[in-house]
């Protein structure tokens, strides 16, 4: 007997291991504790991958695949990866081990180290779901400090032959309409109803509970909203390109109280646990593009194809080029905890309350609710990054570390210095408000820097410039934001950094 070993996020039907069905191969798939117990994740984090994982192993023993599934409950799981594959490699008598490469650092070296003191012959083989290697951005940016997306990006469409011309030029003659994707939403445009699945996981719950697995997050169990089948990933896909790319990349930056989707794809958890390929994800949204006679504009498409082309597989290349010293990058040596409301949504800041009561009782939030919203608030405030970190990976659904650190601690925390971005995302009230409808019902005021009821995201954004003046006054991108502090008569200024003192000695209150 042939073993091979399928991680949770590796459900690829498409792989070429499951071309034909050979009878001397075990494919073997386990819940454990090791993999819900690393963070404290959201509830439907862990229902979604036991429930894809589950369907992925129904659908492969269906075509005749012979698999072994270790549910969490089961009385012979011993609940860690390598204890569980060592008394399956004994008790099938296996003669071959191998595995698919883990995208996580943590779970390579695992495995990779299992494999060697397995005593059998053993490989690891690619998991034919990536447009690019894990070594290809490093060898692409060799020598550089930074890696620039838009420098990526442009060299994955030529690759990949994505609108380009013969030339390997963009076929409408420009290749990025980034300024054409940031409009707030007026309510002009009427959003869909999201699309919603309404599977009964009940079981699942009541299992993961019964063994006392920490969660955080609602669930509502009888109408579980997240596509986990290949056949309900494909019509979140087929949602999308009918009803959202129209409008994608216009309202790709705003945040709405009432849409907690808005036009966004909410397919990154199918696309993660590889029930969706990239390519096809690409390859439907650009063939609608092209038949829809106009309506969907190039600005949309172009906007949705640098996401997954673009940003999602760079974000790939800087983990695997960075790890293992990405997980520990704190540039800035932030060091306060995360306020105890990053876990409530309890906050007066509507905000930080829409955006945390979304996540907790979804497991998502769009990119914008990510970055600007909570993401800006806690470099704003000076949060640890390793609990930042903490927050992300546990919290979203689509949370798999080599794409939420390099989200997070790069992109949105900018603790590795400017690797992935080259300026800290930071914003007072004056963004927030151009591109959400939040404001106006909030009980801060969005004008004021300091006194009774000052937005906090005024005075923090400046105590956050004066605090890392050493480490961001040379840079050409931010120079303006030093020009305005200094600007700022001396009065105005001392009142306002002293407000955020006031309000960094006690986020918990805000
Ligand atoms: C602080 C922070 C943490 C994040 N953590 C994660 C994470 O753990 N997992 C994750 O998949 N994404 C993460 N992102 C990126 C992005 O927010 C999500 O991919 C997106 O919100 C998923 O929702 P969607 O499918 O509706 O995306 P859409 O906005 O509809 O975009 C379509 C797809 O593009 C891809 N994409 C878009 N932006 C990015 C990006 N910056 N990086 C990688 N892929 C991208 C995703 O696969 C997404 O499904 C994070 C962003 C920030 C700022």
């Amino acid at each position: 007997m042939r073993l091979r070993f399928i991680l949770g996020d590796q459900l690829n039907a498409t792989h070429p291991w499951f071309d034909q069905v050979e009878e001397d191969v075990l494919y073997v798939l386990m819940e454990v504790r090791q993999e819900t117990d690393y963070a404290p994740h959201h509830i439907q984090k862990v229902v979604a991958f036991f429930a894809a994982m589950r369907a992925f192993a129904a659908a492969r023993a269906a075509e005749g695949h012979r698999v072994h599934y270790l549910q969490l409950d089961d009385p012979d799981n011993r609940q860690t990866l390598a204890g569980n594959l060592s008394a399956l490699i004994d008790a099938y008598q296996a003669t071959h081990f191998a595995y698919q490469l883990p995208d996580e650092y943590r779970l390579d070296q695992e495995l990779k180290a299992f494999a060697a003191s397995c005593g059998l012959p053993w490989e690891a083989v690619d998991t034919h779901h990536f447009l690019t290697r894990r070594e290809e951005l490093a060898e692409l940016f060799v020598g550089k400090k930074t890696y620039l997306m838009e420098r990526f990006y442009r060299h994955m469409r030529q690759q990949h032959g994505i609108m380009v011309d013969a030339a390997g030029q963009p076929i409408t003659g420009q290749w990025n309409y980034d300024a054409d994707n940031r409009k707030r939403y007026d309510g002009k445009v009427p959003v869909p109803e999201p699309i919603s699945f309404g599977q009964d996981v009940t079981e699942i719950v009541r299992m993961i509970r019964s063994a006392g697995v920490y969660t955080i997050g609602e669930i509502d169990s009888e109408r579980f909203i997240w596509p986990v089948t290949r056949q309900e990933s494909l019509a979140a896909l087929d949602f999308f390109v009918e009803k959202c790319l129209p409008w994608f990349g216009h309202y790709q930056d705003a945040l709405s109280a009432e849409h907690w989707s808005l036009f966004h794809a909410r397919i990154s958890f199918p696309l993660n646990a590889k029930i969706l390929h990239p390519r096809e994800v690409v390859d439907r949204a650009i063939a609608a593009w092209e038949g829809s006679a106009g309506t969907i504009d190039i600005a949309q498409i172009e906007g949705f194809v640098r996401q997954i082309i673009g940003w999602r597989e760079y974000m790939r290349g800087v983990y695997w080029a960075q790890m293992p010293g990405y997980a520990t990058q704190n540039y800035f040596g932030h060091e306060r905890p995360l306020p105890e409301w990053f876990w409530t949504g309890d906050t007066r800041m509507n905000c930080l309350r829409h955006a945390i009561r979304d996540s907790l009782d979804r497991g998502y939030a769009h990119h914008i609710q990510r970055l600007m919203v909570t993401g800006n608030f806690a470099l704003l405030a000076g949060i640890n990054p390793d609990e930042v970190d903490q927050w992300y990976l546990g919290i979203y659904l689509d949370a798999i570390e080599w794409v939420e650190i390099t989200n997070t601690r790069g992109m949105s925390q900018f603790a590795d210095g400017g690797i992935v971005g080259t300026k800290p995302y930071v914003s007072t009230a004056n963004y927030l408000d151009k591109m959400s409808d939040y404001c106006g019902g909030c009980s801060y005021d969005k004008k004021r820097r300091h006194g009774a009821g000052a937005c906090p995201f005024n005075s923090l954004y400046w105590h956050f410039y004066e605090r890392h003046r050493d480490k961001l006054d040379k840079n050409p991108r931010i120079g303006y934001a030093y020009r305005t502090l200094d600007r700022m008569k001396p009065d105005e200024k001392a009142q306002t950094l002293a407000q955020a003192e006031t309000y960094l000695a006690d986020l918990n209150t805000l």
